[in-house]
């Protein structure tokens, strides 16, 4: 008998710490019609982790907004501040396993040791974190402390050093990252006690049985360091579509900019969410 396909779970996951832009609402877009051709559902993650730029009117305003341009999901919305005794499964999982460590380097710290001159073998990305020095790791067979109750300190992911980790994008195509050199040791777990977007994501995107992650390219090396995780914890990864990410007529990325080209202001000039989705679908969104 032939077994049958599992069916296409997708996810939009937007941040409450602004209000969508028209960038978001392409990539949401591509995600949708992705979804919607495979005959497969949304989840809609409200990714609510930062607590310095979460704003609860900002979860209200992105709801309105993606229902106003037509985004239907699977109720309820997953809301990740509801899902931290996951992540904290996760993180005792890589505890236990010795696959994290404790560290009390101060940003400046790192930047300081990569700048040094004997530092040039590591060279991430420009507009990525720096590799972590490898000198500021404990030795591998040093004991690791406990979690605690409450954590205090940042606890960084180990990377396995020159290992290549590689995925098929289904935009893209084939990607390979070297661990070590392309990225290095990266947080999980936050001295304030919280998880990083890299463990949230990883767990929500494996534990919830998402078969395609539809996101903005600039996600692309998060990827990489998901993917890790993601078979550290014994899961198996979803797939990966990266969508080209949306310029405006500068060539500057619309993250960057705030409200010019908000979905509230275009709706409150009139914009239409026909006239908002019409331009979208001159990219193919399974090429
Ligand atoms: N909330 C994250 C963001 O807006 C989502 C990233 C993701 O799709 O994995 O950047």
């Amino acid at each position: 008998m032939v077994k049958p396909l599992p069916s296409y779970l997708g996810r939009l996951a937007p941040s409450p710490t602004g209000h969508l832009h028209l960038g978001h609402a392409r990539t949401f877009w591509l995600a949708a019609e992705r979804a919607r051709s495979a005959g497969g559902a949304l989840l809609l993650r409200n990714d609510d982790l930062d607590a310095l730029r979460f704003r609860l009117d900002f979860v209200a305003a992105m709801l309105e907004d993606l229902r106003w341009l037509g985004f239907s999901w699977r109720e309820p919305v997953v809301t990740q501040s509801t899902r931290l005794p996951r992540y904290r499964a996760a993180l005792a999982a890589l505890h236990a396993a010795g696959l994290i460590f404790p560290c009390t380097r101060t940003r400046r710290d790192v930047l300081e040791a990569v700048s040094a001159p004997h530092e040039s073998a590591a060279t991430p990305a420009p507009e990525d974190e720096p590799v972590y020095p490898p000198q500021f790791r404990p030795p591998l067979d040093a004991p690791l402390p406990p979690l605690g109750a409450v954590i205090t300190v940042n606890w960084r992911f180990r990377v396995p050093d020159g290992e290549a980790i590689s995925f098929h994008d289904a935009r893209f195509g084939p990607q390979r990252a070297v661990a070590g050199r392309d990225f290095g040791d990266f947080l999980v777990w936050r001295k304030d006690d919280a998880p990083s977007y890299q463990l949230s994501c990883a767990v929500d995107d494996a534990e919830l049985g998402i078969t395609e992650v539809v996101r903005g390219a600039d996600l692309i090396r998060s990827t990489f360091r998901q993917l890790l995780l993601i078979r550290a914890l014994g899961h198996i990864a979803p797939a990966y579509y990266h969508a080209p990410l949306m310029l405006d007529d500068r060539g500057e990325r619309l993250a960057k900019r705030h409200d010019a080209l908000s979905l509230r202001t275009l709706r409150a000039q009139g914009v239409t969410p026909a006239e908002i989705i019409a331009p979208f679908r001159t990219v193919d969104p399974t090429p």
